[in-house]
């Protein structure tokens, strides 16, 4: 009896995007966010947001702009899963807390550096936080 037909190939390759797809580095040796409570008021916080998303997605065209290899990747500031920042290298998606303490141009460039490594040969080499 064979040990692989069509349909269990097929599976497995599925599996593999879905862990793919989940694959997660929650970063940085930046500190975790800190849970102090938050002193600006919600409406604030969603203004500054807006605008700092835009300035992550600057840098971040200027990255693909030298790095065509990040071409089609997004970032936006959410929830970063209690890290300053999280790359999903298999989505190429980078998300940076509106908590943050370290630059956002050095965040930006650490979180492309973890997609491009990722891309190099499908192994996230750098360590920190990976999740699956
Ligand atoms: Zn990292």
């Amino acid at each position: 009896m064979k040990q692989s037909g069509p349909s269990i190939g097929a599976a497995r390759v599925l599996g593999a995007l879905a862990v793919i797809a989940a694959l997660a580095v929650g970063c940085l040796g930046f500190a975790p966010v800190p849970s102090a409570a938050q002193t600006h008021s919600a409406k604030a916080d969603t203004a500054a947001n807006t605008a700092e998303s835009a300035q992550a997605q600057e840098i971040l065209n200027r990255l693909i702009a030298e790095h065509p290899i990040l071409r089609g990747d997004t970032i936006e500031m959410g929830d970063a899963e209690g890290h300053q920042a999280v790359a999903y290298p298999g989505a190429g998606r980078i998300v940076v807390s509106p908590n943050h303490t370290a630059l956002l141009t050095r965040i930006v460039a650490h979180e492309a550096g973890h997609i491009v490594d990722y891309r190099d040969n499908g192994r996230i080499d750098w360590g920190e936080n990976v999740h699956l």
